[in-house]
């Protein structure tokens, strides 16, 4: 069931608990904004999942609530979790679903990092 981006965040999906260490996640990168794990259902050689450590169901609320702190910090992770897996030259695609048309499945923001393989045009 896709996501609705205007409803209230639920502390209790996967990747809150994945936050809270209730559930496990084959880790890459954390720091005091985000954690990144590796998906556990790749679409690409690499992929891997950037979420920030707030509580935002999607791209809006991220947007409009979060600290200026959050947003650089988030966005900063995002940067180093590509530098960290020698992704700049290569080169990586980032993709966030926000909401129902984007089929948007956790209700988490989460930022998709796909790499290893030339990806191809985007698909809209
Ligand atoms: O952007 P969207 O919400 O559709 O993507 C959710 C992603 O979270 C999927 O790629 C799915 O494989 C991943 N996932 C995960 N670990 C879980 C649950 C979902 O990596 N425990």
């Amino acid at each position: 069931m896709p996501v609705d981006a205007t409803q209230p965040y639920d502390p209790d999906n996967i990747f809150a608990k994945i936050l809270r260490g209730e559930i496990p996640c084959d880790r890459v990168y954390e720091d005091d904004y985000a954690l990144a794990f590796h998906d556990i259902a790749k679409q690409a050689p690499t992929h891997i999942l950037v979420i920030p450590r707030g509580a935002y169901v999607g791209w809006d609320d991220f947007s409009a609530r979060a600290s200026e702190a959050e947003i650089a910090g988030f966005v900063r992770a995002v940067g180093t979790v590509a530098r960290n897996a020698g992704l700049v030259a290569p080169g990586y695609r980032l993709l966030a679903n926000s909401g129902i048309d984007a089929g948007q499945e956790v209700p988490h923001l989460h930022v998709h990092l796909f790499a290893g393989k030339s990806l191809g045009p985007m698909l809209a």
